[in-house]
């Protein structure tokens, strides 16, 4: 057993979080200011090869293994977790799918300009009825000669405003229940009326989060990613991708959370000696620790487990691990980041301490890709499996 990384692993974290701290950190507060990433970003990242961490290269991709993705994810998170977000939805929760799932024409089609970052991706599953409860989606999917028309919303979609290809999940057959799901790939501009609505969000800004309306939206059949009713299979594999992907993301803002609760218990002096003396503030330094470092080693685990599995799928040992490594990274980084505040004391209630930009982003990580509750309630249920 090796707990090193390669050095290609380890070449991969030092370029992106240095390319963070040269480029993006000396703007972090303004994109979470303005609500916006710099334009041009996604081309950029394209060049440096991390729209498309895990796709082949024949399709434009690094062909790197999700660790790889997990590390880049983790090591941008550590400066601006919105735009991790978006990577995070585009590399992984889009490319990696369309990868995994799409034909030979859906691949080449669609993965080189993503991988190159000229368009950028987004999934769309959550609907404003139908969260924790996936498959209770309502949108559909009538079958109109050679195509399909879309009729739905999906709310709080990552990337959902700006993206060039998104997949859309809706039911071809709705009174087949899960059995009935079908996933898309969509562009905006085709025929029929599609709107994206940008929403505010108090944290995570700058990573564009959207409400999708469809009405009568014409999607080519060929566009079916997957196979028509086999969405569910898409959906299931892909969320343990995502949970694996999304702990990297989630990691990051712990890690955060520790480095500046340690720059600041050593410079802020109280009593006459720095705060960091102070045994009850090594106790949550200590903590949040422990947390990281377990949390990274669970990542681990879970990418590792990612690359060797078979598409994730029910029973698969890949979905109780995944949401396991998700579920205790959301848990540490929202404990890291309350220490992180209680150590700032009144000035991490200052909006220009990065720490105050921490507690609005932290809380996401226990709430996409299945809530902390949802990601208990798999790995119970796979722990009870016979
Ligand atoms: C910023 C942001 C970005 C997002 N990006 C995307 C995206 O790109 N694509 C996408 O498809 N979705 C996206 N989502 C949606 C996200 O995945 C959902 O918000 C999440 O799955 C929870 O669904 P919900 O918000 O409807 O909450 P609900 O499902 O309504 O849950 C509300 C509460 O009830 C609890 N609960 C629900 N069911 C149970 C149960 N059976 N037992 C116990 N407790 C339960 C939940 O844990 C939660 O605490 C995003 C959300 C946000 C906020």
């Amino acid at each position: 057993m090796d707990f090193e990384l390669s050095e290609q692993h380890k070449m991969l974290a030092d370029a992106v979080y240095d390319f963070m701290v040269k480029e993006i950190e000396p703007i972090a507060e303004q994109i979470d200011r303005e609500d916006r990433l710099p334009d041009g970003i996604w081309k950029r990242l394209g060049d440096l090869g991390w729209m498309g961490v895990t796709v082949p290269e024949e399709y434009g991709g690094s062909g790197m293994d999700y660790l790889a993705q997990c590390l880049c994810l983790e090591q941008m998170s550590r400066i601006c977790p919105a735009l991790s977000l978006s990577c995070h939805a585009h590399s992984n929760l889009c490319c990696d799918n369309l990868y995994r799932n799409g034909t030979e024409a859906q691949r080449q089609k669609y993965l080189p300009a993503l991988c190159s970052g000229e368009k950028l991706g987004a999934l769309a599953l959550t609907e404003p009825n139908a969260g924790s409860d996936a498959v209770g989606i309502q949108m559909r999917a009538r079958k109109d000669g050679d195509t399909y028309l879309l009729n739905g919303t999906k709310t709080f979609i990552t990337n959902g405003t700006e993206a060039g290809a998104m997949i859309v999940y809706a039911k071809t057959e709705p009174d087949r229940g899960a059995k009935g799901i079908t996933a898309f790939i969509v562009e905006p501009g085709w025929q029929g009326d599609f709107t994206a609505r940008h929403l505010e969000k108090m944290g995570e800004r700058g990573s564009p989060t959207a409400e999708l309306t469809f009405d009568d939206y014409c999607v080519p059949a060929e566009h079916i990613l997957g196979g028509l009713n086999q969405g569910v299979n898409v959906m299931m594999g892909g969320l343990d991708m995502e949970r694996v992907a999304g702990t990297g993301w989630t990691l990051g803002m712990a890690e955060r959370a520790l480095e500046l609760s340690l720059k600041y218990a050593k410079e802020r002096t109280q009593f006459g000696q720095s705060i960091g003396q102070f045994q009850l503030i090594q106790d949550k330094l200590v903590e949040m620790y422990v947390g990281i470092e377990s949390a990274r080693l669970l990542m681990y685990r879970a990418a590792s487990l990612a690359q060797t599995s078979e598409r994730g799928g029910k029973g698969a040992e890949i979905n109780k691990l995944a949401a396991a490594a998700l579920l205790l990274a959301g848990q540490v980084a929202t404990q890291s980041v309350l220490h992180a505040v209680q150590i700032h004391g009144g000035y991490s209630y200052m909006l220009d301490f990065p720490v105050n930009r921490l507690l609005r982003d932290v809380k996401l990580g226990e709430i996409g890709a299945g809530t902390t509750e949802i990601r208990k309630m798999i790995i119970a249920r796979e722990l009870l499996r016979d």
